[in-house]
């Protein structure tokens, strides 16, 4: 154990107490390091993480590492977690960028089951690309009880989603506004023509609004029926 004043690193920048971090979980090639470990490689203390970040759980997910129990993730959930960083940044995520609060999962936590970051990445766009075959005719009632007929369920699964997304270039259609340079934003992908009214979902029949931009589509076609 290293003894230390408590006011000695008070300066240091939060980037570079997480960065000797995610140093020290490289050496040991692990996502998890444990306060012992790090004490007895890292430059610092743990309770000057502990300090500034919470908890050391908290300290290791500040710096992107995790649980051990994310070895149990399925590719669903860590290609659905480079969806969504995809979306927030509005374009293809770096190997650095993958750091919470924006990732769930650390950059690592993927080299572990792809690879490399750039094999994950491939393996995203491959699983993306995997076309659902079209189901059978889906025969459904409406409000007013008049019986439809889809070929599509109305769910849009995130695979499609993310296609729409980028034919739509991750923005609002209509307003133009993204999450990219507006974090406050949140796009949804919408059935140009309403599911209800008989439109599929399917790539050519969904866009991307946002929600204000998405909540005013409704209202009109509220006020259309
Ligand atoms: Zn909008």
């Amino acid at each position: 154990m290293k003894f230390e004043l408590d006011t000695y690193h008070r300066n240091t920048p939060e980037q570079e107490l997480l960065d000797d971090l995610i140093r020290v979980s490289k050496e040991l090639s692990k996502d998890k390091v444990t306060i012992d470990e790090y004490n007895e490689r890292g430059k610092f203390h743990s309770t000057t993480l502990t300090r500034r970040f919470g908890n050391w759980f908290d300290t290791l997910k500040k710096a992107g590492l995790e649980k051990t129990r994310n070895l149990n993730l399925t590719d669903e959930d860590l290609f659905g977690n480079i969806e969504n960083v995809w979306i927030r940044l509005g374009r293809q995520p770096k190997y650095n960028e993958m750091l919470a609060p924006l990732s769930k999962y650390s950059a690592g936590t993927y080299e572990k089951r792809y690879g490399t970051w750039r094999g994950a990445l491939q393996q995203f766009v491959e699983y993306v690309n995997k076309i659902d075959e079209p189901g059978a005719t889906i025969i459904s009632e409406t409000s007013t009880g008049a019986t439809q007929r889809h070929k599509t369920k109305r769910d849009i699964n995130w695979r499609l989603r993310f296609l729409v997304m980028r034919r739509d270039n991750f923005k609002c259609v209509a307003c133009g506004r993204s999450p990219a340079t507006n974090p406050e934003v949140v796009l949804h992908v919408d059935h140009m023509l309403a599911w209800d009214k008989g439109g599929e979902t399917i790539y050519e029949n969904l866009q991307v609004l946002c929600s204000v931009c998405n909540i005013g589509k409704s209202n009109l076609d509220f006020r259309e029926e």
